[in-house]
This record gives structure tokens, sequence and C-alpha cells, in this order.
């Protein structure tokens, strides 16, 4: 006897136990999925095997048949569900049977809530798969044995703390799973009852589910018997490829009970698109929008979503070559039609027809979001979702962006919502006549954006500006430097060419302080040295006594912040040789006083401390905190005495 071939009992992991208790207290209400789960994974290895077989039709082992067979039996109170696909190894079930390898599942377990349908939502996003079977047995018996090798392995579990695992014979390659049913879950010991759960949901599963039927004695009319009663072999679903069917044979239901299956969600999804692109290079394609981001949205080695198959055989889930980056959490499946079945990853790669493929596919599921966003209520689930991984699209892919830019929200100063549902189009809409760019200030939060200084004369002036506070949109707007033929421009560079919407009073007001203003800003720039490049007079604020500005080709401030933050080493005053420039209100009070002060070393203390309250004030952080409350106290205590 080797060693494997005895019987090993091994813990769960702990996240499978906790996993576990959740799903059974939460999911109870919707029991039978555990049947649609068990199928769609029997669905997935038929799959899988048929694509290994393209290479090696040994692993037919002689039995081509591809089938999931559901079966019960109402003495020793089982329900079976065997599929003939690849089956797994040892080492698979001991890996993916017993615990989860999925990214994300750390951050599942801090959401949850002890709400039971709060959490019954949650573990839904996360997916379930085989545990539900727990649902509803008590004891779970899984026999696989992995196609084109010879030992098979029993797994089993009450789905408390353990499992035992060994090794048995098998015949047939595949698994079979055997539900011990709990006490009180003998409706599943009912053929109409199965039945009725594989046509509600696995009806699109594209591989024959069978059931054996009952077929009574047949008599003439005499009664006398014709025929024996007897039992025949039953394809219950409609097992034809749902995306193949026309789209005005399908129903809504249909639709997501397939998305379900090819997305692991337990949940509706927002929308889809269904199409067949007709040509040289035929395909279709059948692509969902999720309600909710997957737990593993911003793990960049997360697999995708989209499955590949040609001509209705099954290739691959993991084609990154299917969908860009920014749309990775589309989900479904591309069947195309004019490839070679026996075509390798590699070549999938650098195939021409593939990323002819994934360029169509893209302007669908752009199309599908256009139309999405004429919805509003259900817009904003999808960009409360998905958004930021939306604005990657700006950044990556520049063939589509002015498509994708039309799909951007952004919270803005016309609601001062954090609520982000302004669009760009929305915007140019509100332009003031005269008003030829697009404002927008970045802050690294919605109330340092909104509370900018920069904003005060906009404000002042009735022009909308645009809050942009998420970490991508720093990369997002040096992306994205034009919408509709109107410049992007942030408020807080550059000079401010407001001009053409001043009055001719205004101007001229303009002119004369700032002729009045020379000397203190030379002695202003003196005081504060190499810290800026140059102190002027601002035409931005109207009750912040000082501004910080950066020039239009410098980084903002805000994302020298970020940069600082991730690690790179640069001042926070400026990369490169580029310093802010320092502007001041000259209509404010403070500003005012200091251009009498006669005492050098106040005026130095005061300049310093407008400078240090401009930074603070863009949500910035000082390089000595201390000397700024000491300088302030110093003033302070001036007054008091
Ligand atoms: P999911 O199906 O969402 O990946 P499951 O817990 O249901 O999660 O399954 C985990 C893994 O176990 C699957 O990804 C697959 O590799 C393997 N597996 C499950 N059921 C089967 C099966 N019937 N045949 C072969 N492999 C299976």
């Amino acid at each position: 006897m080797t060693v494997e071939a005895k019987k090993e009992t091994l813990g769960f992991q702990t996240e499978v136990k906790h996993l576990l208790h959740l799903m059974i207290h939460s999911l109870y209400s919707n029991k039978e999925i555990f049947l649609r789960e068990l199928i769609s994974n029997g669905s997935d290895a038929i799959d899988k095997l048929r694509f290994e077989a393209l290479s090696n039709d040994g692993l037919y082992e002689g039995n081509s048949e591809l089938a999931i067979r559901v079966a019960f039996d109402k003495d020793a109170r089982t329900v079976t569900v065997t599929d003939s696909g690849i089956g797994m190894t040892r080492e698979e079930v001991q890996d993916h049977i017993g615990t989860i390898a999925k990214s994300g599942t750390k951050q599942f377990f801090e959401k949850m809530t002890g709400d039971e349908a709060k959490d019954s939502e949650l573990i839904g996003q996360f997916g379930v798969g085989f545990y539900s079977a727990f649902i509803v047995a008590d004891k779970v018996t899984l026999t696989t044995r992995k196609a084109g090798e010879k030992e098979a392995v029993r797994w089993e579990s009450a789905g408390e703390g353990d499992y035992t695992i060994e090794a048995v014979e098998k015949e047939s390659r595949g698994t079979e799973i055997v539900l011990h049913l709990k006490e009180g879950e003998d409706e599943f010991l009912d053929s109409y009852r199965l039945r009725s759960i594989i046509t509600k949901f696995s009806d699109h599963i594209s591989v024959p589910i069978i059931m054996d039927k009952e077929i009574p004695a047949e008599t003439d009319e005499d009664g006398k018997e014709t025929a024996p009663a007897r039992i025949e072999e039953e394809t219950v679903n409609s097992a034809s490829a749902l995306w193949t069917r026309s789209k005005d044979e399908i129903t809504d239901e249909e639709y997501n009970e397939f998305y379900k299956h090819v997305g692991h969600d337990f949940q509706e999804p927002l929308a889809h698109v269904h199409s067949k692109v007709e040509g040289t290079n035929e395909y279709t394609l059948l692509l969902y929008v999720p309600a909710r981001a997957p737990f593993d949205m911003w793990d960049r080695d997360a697999k995708h979503g989209v499955k590949l198959y040609i001509r209705k055989v099954f290739i691959t889930d993991d084609a990154e070559q299917l969908m860009p980056r920014y749309l990775r959490f589309v989900r479904g499946v591309i069947d195309a039609d004019s490839l070679p079945l026996n075509v390798s990853r590699e070549i999938l790669q650098q195939s021409k027809q593939i990323s002819t493929i994934k360029a169509g596919a893209v302007k669908k599921v752009l199309g599908l979001l256009k139309t999405l966003s004429k919805d509003a209520e259900k817009y904003e689930k999808f960009w409360s979702e998905f958004g930021n991984v939306i604005k990657e699209g700006v950044i990556e892919d520049h063939k589509n962006k002015d498509a994708i830019a039309k799909l951007l929200r952004f919270s803005s100063t016309h609601t001062d919502k954090e609520k982000q549902d302004v669009s760009l189009e929305d915007y140019v809409s509100r332009m003031k006549e005269g008003q030829d760019k697009i404002y927008y200030v970045t802050a690294d939060s919605f109330s340092a954006a909104k509370n900018s200084p920069h904003l005060e004369i906009f404000r002042k002036k009735g022009i909308e500006v645009i809050l942009m506070a998420d970490r991508v949109d720093e990369w997002l707007i040096s992306n994205l430097t034009e919408f509709d033929g109107k410049q992007l421009q942030s408020v807080a560079k550059g000079e401010l060419d407001l001009d053409k919407l001043d009055t001719e009073e205004e101007k001229k007001e303009k002119e004369e302080t700032s002729k009045d203003f020379e000397s203190i800003l030379k002695q202003m720039k003196e005081v504060l040295g190499d810290k800026v490049s140059e102190v002027r007079v601002t035409n931005r604020l109207t009750d912040s006594p000082a501004c910080l500005v950066t020039g239009d080709n410098d980084m903002s401030l805000n994302m020298e912040r970020i940069m600082k933050e991730a690690g790179q080493s640069m001042n926070m005053m400026g990369m490169g040789g580029s310093k802010p420039i320092f502007e001041i209100n000259p209509t404010h009070a403070l500003v005012t006083s200091i251009k009498d002060e006669q005492d050098d070393d106040r005026f130095a203390d005061i300049t310093n401390i407008l400078f240090d309250q401009a930074i603070l004030s863009e949500g910035g952080q000082l390089d000595d905190p201390a000397a700024f409350v000491h300088k302030l106290n110093g003033l302070l205590q001036g007054l008091l005495k």
C-alpha cells in the first residue's frame, strides 16, 4: 500500500470553515442553488476536457460521451451529480476543495456584518461554488479521477472542521459528487423537483444534463402488457450553447442564469450585449456587466472574465487578450468561428484575428455602457462600482479615448455633492458665454477639493469646476487634455485666463492693484527665497489671503504628494526645479495690513505663515510644522498684549 492510498484526515483552512458556516445560514432560503453550482462545475470540467483532448484525444479513454448526470436514491437519501469531465488529481482536490485560494478573501471576511441579508449578498458576490452542497447535505462524498490518470481519489466531509482523502478505484474519468441529505431535505429526492431546478437554473448549460425517467409498463386495449415498465435516460436541459441561439428566443431569465454560470456570480447582471458579427472574421459575443465589482478587481493578476470558445468548444478563460485591463470586470463568452481549433495560447496571443475580435468586442462593450448611461439609476450603480476602472481606460486605450471620456462622471461645483454624476457633456452644456475651457481641481479628498481656495473666483463668477479626488484622477487628467475641442485646465495651474469674463472695471482695478503691490511682492520673494519661483498678485481668490499655483506644464501639488507617498523621493515644493508660484490676494485684510508693516521680522513671519497656510489649505503637509506653530503663536501673543 502506498502512503497516498491511506485515508488521511485533513483540517479545513480556517476561512473555509468560516465560509461554510456563514453560507449554510445565510443562503438557506435559496438552498436549491447547490444543484446549479455543481452542474456549473461539471460543465466547466467538461469544457476543460474537450479543450485538452483537442491535442490529446487519448484523454477520452475511448468514451467520448460528455454529459452530466443527476440521480437520487430515496432509500439512501442521496442526490448524486456526475460529470465525464477532466476530473481532479489528489493535489487538485486538496488545492480546490478545502482551501480558498481566491484573492480578495481577506477583504471579503472583513466586510461581513452579521446581518443575514447583507452577508448573503456578499457571499453571493464572492461565490460559493462547491461548498453550497453543504446547505442541504450533512456529508458530501466526492470521487474523482483525472482523465488519463490511473489513480482516483475520494474526498469526504461533513462540512465541519475536516475532511478525509484517500486513493480509490474509479473506472470512468471525471467526478461524482454524492450528497447525503440532511434531515428534512427529502424534497430533493424527487424527480420532478430536481428536473424543475435544472430547467430553471441550468437550461443553458451546453452539455446534456441527463436524468433517469421511469416509463410505466405499456398495455394494449385488453390490458395485456406490451412493454414492461423500464427506465430510460432523458436529457432534461435544452443543451444548446445559449449564445448560438437567436436573441428573440432567449428570455431575460435565461440570460441571467447563463451570466451566473459564466460569471460565477449569484446576482443578476446589470446589462448585457449579445451580438453576432458577420464577415470574414465571424464571431458571436455575449458579454455582461456585473452589478457588483468582483472581490479581486484590484488584484492585477486576477483572471479575466471572458471565455473564449471556438465553434462552441471552450478554449480558455484566461484570455487576457480578449478584454483590455480597464474592462476586466466584463464577463461572458466570445465564440470565434474562423479560428482553427488547435490553436495554442501562444498563437492566440499573436493572432491578428483575435486582436480584431478584441477591438470589436471593446466597441460593443463601450456601446453597451453608453446605452446604460441613459438610465441614470443603473448608471449610477455602475459608476460607483466600476468608475475608477473605467478611468484607467482613458490612459490605456487611446483609440477609444473619446468614447470613454463620454462615459466619465465627476463631482462638480454645480451640485457640490460627492456623488459623481456630472458628465463632461453636461459640463460643456453649462459653460458660460466666453468660457472656452473645462476647469477642474484635484485634491486628495472630496472636501479638500470642494473647499480649495482656488475655487473662490470661479464660485464668484458662477463658473462650474469639476472636483477630482480619486487617486487615478491625476493620471486621468494628464491623459485627457481636451474634450469636445475644449481644453481641460486645472484651476491651480498657470495664469488664469478669466479676463474675457471680467468686466472693464474689474480689469482696470486689477492693473492698479498690481502696481501698488510691486515692492511687497519683491520683498516677499526675498523672504521665501528658493521655496517659490515667483510671488504675484492673484485673480483667483476672494476670501483667502494667498494660494499656491504651479506652472502650466508642472506636476500638480496633489500629484507630487501622491508620488511622495508612493515612495518617490522628491521635494514637496517641486520636482526638477519646478517651484510653485505664490499668489496673494490684494483685497484680503491680512495682505493689505502687511503692506504697511515696518518691522522686517514681523513681515517675514507673516509672509511665512501665509505661505504655510496656503500649503495647508491645499491639503499639503508642512516641512516644519513646529516652526509654523511657533510663528503663529508669536503673532497671536502680539495681539493679546
Ligand atoms: P469555482 O467553481 O467558483 O472556481 P468551486 O469551489 O466550485 O469554485 O470549485 C473550485 C475548483 O474546484 C474549480 O475551479 C475546479 O478547478 C475544481 N472543481 C470543482 N468541481 C469540479 C469538477 N466537477 N470537476 C473538476 N474540477 C472541479
